[in-house]
């Protein structure tokens, strides 16, 4: 049935390390072979044997609209016409710029990098030049790409494959990375108290996507904010999965908590390798040229990524009942999986917010990732094939959130919802 996906894989071990060129993309966590896509159209992936699947992950989240959007296509065509690099200035970075600082909230000035990677390294720095402070507060469970400093008790891929804490990240640099749990103030309150001023910045997914989606008690956002502001330490929101997703602003606008600093990636590359990071005026105007904090990149601001993305934002921007469609989508999606989850007599906890989902297998509430590991991450494995062999296709880990896209209809969201009652009756 995928004989060429087993084909390419077994090929692909042979001169990539495991095989993919990025850890989340191997099912080791699931078993089996990963499927090696094609094409996209909308809501389908199509693999490499001609089968289809709709879509549950949306290349880890910047697909809102859907795969291959005529807008899309039509921006990057028309800017592949002009060639793909100048290494100098374009037009097209300073509307991006200003689109970007209209619709987030709290930033007023924006730097373009290639990756969510490089936004969250690059904000960091900035933060400790800023503040001329080391050390800085993350979140287990929270995943802020792969930097140095976020490899200590790391989500994603980081823990899917048992290094939350990677080999190779030298010992004085993991010891500035303080980590508390998330959702928990009091823990944050000590971890400054023990460290009075010496932290730099306190960064977090503002909603965790990468220990399964996990929400943020609102009263937790405030609460970061009052004690950052009156310990003059820079927070960070790391929205490279919620910007633009959760609302128009992001998860800023929709806990209506301002941030000093945020970092984005995928969204603003309409699915173009992209990341930025930006905020209040005073501290972006620390960075190099107008500042002494270092930060450079010969792709920035690529003129075939900045036509996708600010394609995509442009058309968020004007369309604000793309947003109301996401809501209706995650809705449907969740009312209706725990509608068969609790006809099966399965222990499970859904958590969901907006257009971001994720199903965990255990009888505790997730708030944290201690609770999202009580998950039965086997009988999840076997959740996600029967749901992979029925043509859906889910992010193959437990400790990844789902994401939609608005090219889901009524139509599809009956075949995920008939797939997924038929999967849960096969596991329980
Ligand atoms: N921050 C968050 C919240 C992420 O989810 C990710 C990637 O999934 C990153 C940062 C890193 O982004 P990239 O993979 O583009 O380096």
């Amino acid at each position: 049935m995928r004989e060429n996906s087993q084909q390419l894989f077994d090929k692909a071990q042979q001169f990539i390390p495991g095989g993919v060129n990025s850890p989340v993309r191997a099912f080791k966590a699931v078993g089996g072979t990963p499927v090696f896509m094609k094409s996209a159209k909308g809501p389908y992936l199509f693999d490499e044997d001609g089968n289809r699947y709709i879509e549950l992950i949306n290349s880890w989240g910047p697909m809102v609209l859907g795969h291959a959007h005529e807008i899309i296509e039509k921006a990057v065509s028309d800017a592949l016409q002009r060639s793909f690099s100048f290494g100098a200035p374009t037009r097209k970075e300073v509307e991006i710029a200003e689109l970007i600082v209209l619709m987030v909230p709290s930033v007023e000035k924006i730097r373009m990098v290639n990756s969510g990677t490089e936004a969250t390294m690059s904000a960091i720095r900035l933060a400790r030049g800023y503040t001329g402070r080391d050390k800085m507060i993350k979140f287990e469970g929270c995943y802020h790409g792969h930097g140095d400093s976020f490899l200590i008790a790391a989500g994603s891929g980081a823990v899917t494959f048992g290094t939350p804490d990677s080999p190779g990240v030298p010992k004085g640099v993991a010891n500035d990375t303080l980590t508390a749990r998330y959702n928990d103030l009091e823990h944050v309150k000590e971890l400054i108290e023990a460290n009075p001023n010496q932290v730099a910045a306190i960064i977090l997914e503002p909603v965790a996507g990468n220990m399964g989606c996990v929400v943020p008690d609102p009263a937790f956002l405030k609460g970061l904010r009052e004690l950052s502001t009156r310990n003059g330490i820079l927070l960070i929101f790391d929205e490279v999965m919620t910007g633009f997703r959760l609302s128009r602003g992001g998860a800023q606008e929709r806990f209506g908590v301002m941030p000093d600093l945020t970092t984005l990636g995928k969204i603003i590359g309409g699915g173009m390798p992209v990341g930025a990071y930006g905020g209040r005026k005073e501290i972006m105007d620390y960075v190099s040229p107008a500042g002494p904090v270092y930060q450079a990149g010969t792709l920035s601001g690529n003129p075939i990524a900045m036509a996708a993305g600010y394609a995509m934002l442009d058309y968020l921007n004007t369309h604000p009942e793309t947003y109301q469609t996401l809501e209706d989508i995650g809705q449907k999606l969740a009312t209706g999986i725990k509608n068969s989850l609790q006809k099966t007599g399965l222990s499970y906890t859904l958590n969901h917010i907006g257009s971001m989902l994720t199903l965990f297998f255990t009888d505790k509430a997730v708030f944290d990732f201690e609770s999202a590991k009580t998950s039965d991450t086997a009988l999840f494995g076997r959740y996600f094939h029967e749901m992979l062999n029925q043509g859906v296709y889910l992010a193959p880990s437990q400790y990844e959130s789902l994401f939609f896209s608005t090219a889901l209809t009524d139509a599809h969201i009956a075949l995920i919802l008939e797939a997924n009652e038929n999967a849960l009756k096969k596991i329980s």
